[in-house]
């Protein structure tokens, strides 16, 4: 079993040491749980794509503890760049910007830029600052199922590859960063998350959004198949009744439900709601979790029900409508 530990210092000490000598370890970020190993190091880079079963064709986030350690991974930073750092660092929002040689093709999938984040959580800041170099550090999960956002769904997902956890409670965001790339002329959205595009295009202006090409994703959110469930999961129409979703041979199924604040009439084994008061915030801080928790429960179909794509809400919708196609679910 892989050693779950507390964040003290001594353990913080071990843990840094561990990437240092090109293991794997997996910490909290403000996002989700992830699977960290020291971003300059090939060797350490592979372990992570070994262990998620991932595919070398996705690049990873590098995550940083100072401004200052861009200099030595990012060939340039604009007035766009320093502005959305102003004001979303450390935070849920990524950056792809041009890359140095200092960053291993590995990190990039061989691609000119890179991602990287300053995630806002101390425990992280921490590792990354002990470690004394940028961590890469995807999800900690394996490749395409549900995201984790306590350390027990790692330790549950993983029974080698990861030298240790460390604990830090539950997730405070409980969704992925954003990644915005300012690779262009015009910043494109790669992937909804933390913050809100419309927090952005705020700051900077209009932002694009990514052509979703399945032949060749810039990020595995447009994978159409990711966040999946074990269960089979089924997103409702907006507005339809939970019955009409159910086809006739299906009635005798064990049947879950995932809600934004409420239950619907009808026979359901499990259930779990998102946010009895109907903020998204906590919805997608509670995301995962009720997820990871509704697939426990041997269900044969899981229904989620559909919210605005508002704000977070763009987020939530995302991991909903990948998880749905991932357990196998046409859309
Ligand atoms: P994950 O670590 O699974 O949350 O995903 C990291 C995300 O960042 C993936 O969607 C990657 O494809 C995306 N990403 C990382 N590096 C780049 C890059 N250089 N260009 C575009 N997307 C990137
Ligand atoms: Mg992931």
């Amino acid at each position: 079993m892989i050693p779950v530990l507390p964040p003290s210092e001594e353990n913080l000490r071990f843990a840094s040491a561990e990437l240092a000598a090109g293991r794997l370890v997996s910490f909290p970020t403000e996002t989700v749980y992830g699977l960290g190993a020291n971003a300059l190091d090939p060797a350490a880079l592979a372990r992570i794509f070994e262990a998620k079963r991932r595919p070398f064709f996705d690049p990873l986030i590098v995550h940083i503890a100072e401004r200052d350690s861009l200099d030595s991974i990012c060939v340039r930073r604009d007035a766009r760049a320093e502005k959305l750092m102003d004001r979303f660092w450390p935070g849920p929002l990524t950056l792809v910007l041009a890359k140095t040689e200092a960053v291993p093709d590995l990190a990039t999938s061989g691609l000119p830029t890179v991602a990287v984040r300053m995630p806002a959580h101390p425990v992280a800041l921490a590792l990354i600052r002990m470690a004394g170099f940028p961590v890469a550090a995807p999800s900690a999960n394996p490749f395409g199922r549900l995201s984790p956002t306590t350390a027990a769904h790692v330790r549950d997902q993983f029974s080698e590859g990861i030298a240790l956890i460390l604990d830090g409670g539950d997730c405070r965001v409980g969704v992925e960063s954003t990644i915005l790339s300012l690779a262009g002329e015009t910043p494109v959205l790669l992937r909804s998350g933390g913050i809100p595009r419309e927090q952005l295009e705020a700051l900077i202006g209009p932002v694009g959004l990514a052509g979703a090409n399945p032949e060749k994703p810039s990020a595995p959110g447009q994978l159409p198949g990711h966040y999946a469930p074990r269960t089979r999961m089924r997103l409702l129409r907006a507005g339809a009744p939970p019955a009409q979703a159910v086809a006739p041979g299906e009635t005798g199924l064990r049947l879950g439900w995932l809600g934004f604040r409420g239950v619907p009439a009808g026979r359901f084994a499990a259930v779990e709601i998102l946010s009895p008061s109907g903020d998204p915030r906590e919805a997608a801080a509670r995301l995962f979790a009720c997820l990871h928790r509704l697939d426990a429960q041997s269900l044969d179909l899981i229904l989620a029900e559909p919210m605005a794509e508002e704000g977070l809400g763009a987020a939530i919708m995302d991991r909903l409508r990948k998880a749905a196609a991932g357990s196998g679910e046409s859309p």
